[in-house]
């Protein structure tokens, strides 16, 4: 009988981390604060750009294609700026991940930050890890279902939060939020929350490590970016082996808790053989993702540095440095512990972890996009023209003998009022224009639209222009309101001889 192959998938075994408090902890709550805060707010925030534009500061206008994020408005042609953003995130992200591993995983990453908040409402309504752990034991009865429902109803809360604050990015947010109550909003509104509703609760209240393991794909990713240089969460396993209980509740002295770099040359007499660890397993009952980090860097690990904070809180109890668990990087294993150079090696400092031909690389690469765009936001003009020329027939012989080319030209008025735009020609200074349906050279253009106009171009019979195969030719319109000028090359096709 053929043998069943191993299953990849295990069922998940429900964590409960334990509350820990310290620097990354700190860090990590002020970076929730300031992402969640922006999320939730940055659509209700009013900008004031004038007549006839919506005064949201951050608006994707789906409907008249445009961005907005505070003074800077995205036409539909100039998604070149959308692309550079992105590319400067991605560039970003390589920058950090090569440089300190999975910060973005750790502290920033959507999944990480809301599941942070809702173990944080577990923790409120069910207590710390232990009362979780009962209650998770425990059979149904009333008390476990008040409080099961009562977080559960906290986290729907939270979800259709998030699903209401991501439509409001698309449209006039307290318009749509009338219409949200009224129930007259599109259906694609309430469709997208329901949608972003049920995938936070779901990820956040009973997925959560899983969505990191199983469905994200960076984690495989970012792999390639690291090296032996990157810093991230390890265990100084020479320091911690082999492990030992016999310390815990040892007194810390000053010093001990002073110092920050474990001094290989001066251990005490009493510490040869053993190691710093104890054994008390804070650092795996803090870990979000359920690991033992003493087993070595692990797929799973977010590098979130919670075990961090929870093993400094005990390495101080029992009067050690600091660090046992720390930011590593893998070139800073010291030589082997009965090596001579051990008493002498020191890690490597910081700032050369982080500055290295790969994150110099990014850097500039980053920079140079940055400047580029920014650049681009300066010198872009107010007025735009593309000129099309109708090619089907190319020229046009009238019953004088001149020769006509016609094209379609898109005048594109950006600002907030109607202009009037001018058009000319400069090239062969025989050539004359003409706008269809006008008998000036000047339309009315209104704000924050595109106006498409057929434009003539006539050369006479005995224009040099007429007889040439094709004549360049630059069309140029001005903005009489504010003396803007922008133009477009083109070609005036004559007769073949
Ligand atoms: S918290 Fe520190 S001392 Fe405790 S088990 Fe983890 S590594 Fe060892
Ligand atoms: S091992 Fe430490 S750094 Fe890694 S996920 Fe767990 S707590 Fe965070």
């Amino acid at each position: 009988m053929a043998d069943t192959p191993p299953s990849l998938y295990a069922a998940r075994e429900p964590i409960f981390p334990r509350r820990v408090t310290g620097f990354f902890r700190s860090f990590k709550w002020w970076i929730m604060g300031l992402t969640l805060g922006i999320y939730y707010l940055l659509p209700w925030v009013r900008w004031d750009r004038g007549p006839n534009l919506p005064n949201q500061a951050v608006l994707a206008d789906l409907e008249h294609r445009r961005f907005f994020f505070f003074w800077i408005e995205i036409w539909p042609h100039e998604f070149y700026f959308v692309a550079g953003l992105l590319i400067m995130a991605g560039l970003g992200l390589f920058l950090f991940t090569s440089a300190l591993g999975r910060v973005w995983c750790g502290y920033a990453c959507p999944q990480t930050v809301w599941t942070d908040l809702f173990l944080l409402v577990e923790r409120w309504v069910e207590g710390d890890r232990n009362a979780q752990l009962r209650l998770h034991k425990s059979k149904w009865n009333l008390k476990k279902l008040r409080l099961r429902v009562s977080k559960w109803l906290i986290w729907l809360a939270i979800s259709v939060a998030t699903g209401g604050a991501w439509v409001f990015y698309y449209t006039d947010a307290p318009t749509l939020a009338v219409n949200l109550v009224n129930l007259s909003a599109p259906p694609v509104a309430y469709i997208s929350i329901a949608i972003l509703t049920a995938t936070t609760f779901i990820f956040g209240g009973f997925m959560r490590e899983q969505v990191c393991i199983y469905m994200c794909p960076w984690p495989r990713i970012q792999a390639a970016m690291m090296d032996e240089g990157t810093l991230t969460v390890g265990y100084r396993e020479w320091r911690g082996e082999p492990r030992g209980k016999n310390r815990k509740g040892a007194k810390a002295t000053a010093a001990a808790q002073a110092a920050t770099v474990y001094d290989y040359a001066n251990l005490p007499e009493a510490d040869q053989g053993t190691g710093d660890c104890i054994d008390c397993m804070a650092c795996v009952n803090v870990c979000p993702m359920g690991i033992d980090i003493r087993d070595g860097q692990q797929m799973e690990c977010i590098t979130c540095a919670l075990c961090i904070d929870a093993c400094d809180d005990i390495m101080d109890k029992i009067g050690k440095p600091r660090g046992l668990i720390d930011y590593l990087a893998l070139e800073d294993v010291p030589p082997a512990p009965d090596s001579p150079e051990r008493a002498t090696w020191k890690p490597r400092p910081i700032w050369r972890h982080v500055l290295k031909p790969r994150t110099i690389l990014y850097t500039a690469l980053w920079s140079a996009i940055g400047a580029g765009l920014v650049f681009a936001l300066f010198v872009r003009s107010d007025i735009e023209l593309t000129v099309s020329p109708v090619r089907n027939p190319t020229y046009v012989m009238q019953s004088d003998g001149s020769i006509r080319n016609i094209y379609d030209v898109r005048l594109r008025n950006k600002s907030g009022d109607d202009r009037l735009f001018h058009l000319s020609l400069t090239s062969d200074d025989t050539l004359r224009i003409a706008l269809e349906g006008t008998e000036t050279l000047s339309v009315l253009v209104p704000a924050n639209q595109t106006l498409l106009q057929r434009v003539y171009v006539t050369a006479r019979r005995n224009d040099p222009a007429a007889s040439t195969d094709r004549t360049d030719l630059r069309l140029w319109v001005e903005d009489l309101s504010t003396q803007t000028r922008t133009s477009a090359a083109t070609i005036f096709n004559g007769k073949e001889e």
